[in-house]
């Protein structure tokens, strides 16, 4: 088990060989792993479907399902995202276009066809980044790693 984790761990170090390049909002933005900020968290466009996640992370091999059931959380956080959407488009049409009700509101769910499915991902995103934080020595933990697989390469013999 240890020995897997170290040669994943080797194999992203040589891949991605330097800090994070993301800070916390770009990786949510970017949809990626919130440990290293590498690993993309889908698999497929959303163009092919909504919830198409990987279970582990590519590159750091964190697990995408904390549990079973993880992501029903995420339903609160994209209860908040779509209901500050529809507010603030709403809102928006009535105060500066000076639209009726019904416009507003049809153009609010219009929009909302696209901006929807894009606000489950994100909920997901953001749901998993309160549990998982960034591991600063991630790339620390990752050269220890390698150190240790050289060394134990040396000794085998
Ligand atoms: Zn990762």
């Amino acid at each position: 088990m240890q020995n897997i984790y170290y040669k994943t761990a080797t194999t992203a170090l040589t891949k991605n060989n330097k800090m994070a390049k993301r800070n916390k909002i770009a990786a949510i933005a970017a949809m990626k792993c919130p440990r290293c900020r590498e690993g993309d968290m889908f698999y497929a466009p959303i163009t092919q479907g909504i919830y198409k996640m990987n279970k582990e992370c590519p590159v750091c091999k964190q697990a995408f399902e904390l549990e079973p059931g993880f992501y029903w959380g995420a339903m609160y956080v994209g209860y908040g995202l779509s209901g500050g959407y529809m507010l603030s488009t709403v809102s928006a049409m009535l105060f500066f276009l000076n639209w009726s009700v019904e416009a507003a509101f049809a153009v609010s769910i219009l929009g909302g066809i696209v901006i929807f499915p894009l606000i489950a991902r994100l909920a997901r995103v953001i749901w998993i980044n309160i549990y998982v934080g960034y591991d600063k020595n991630y790339v620390k933990i990752l050269n220890k790693a390698e150190s240790k697989n050289v060394e134990t390469a040396s000794s085998d013999k």
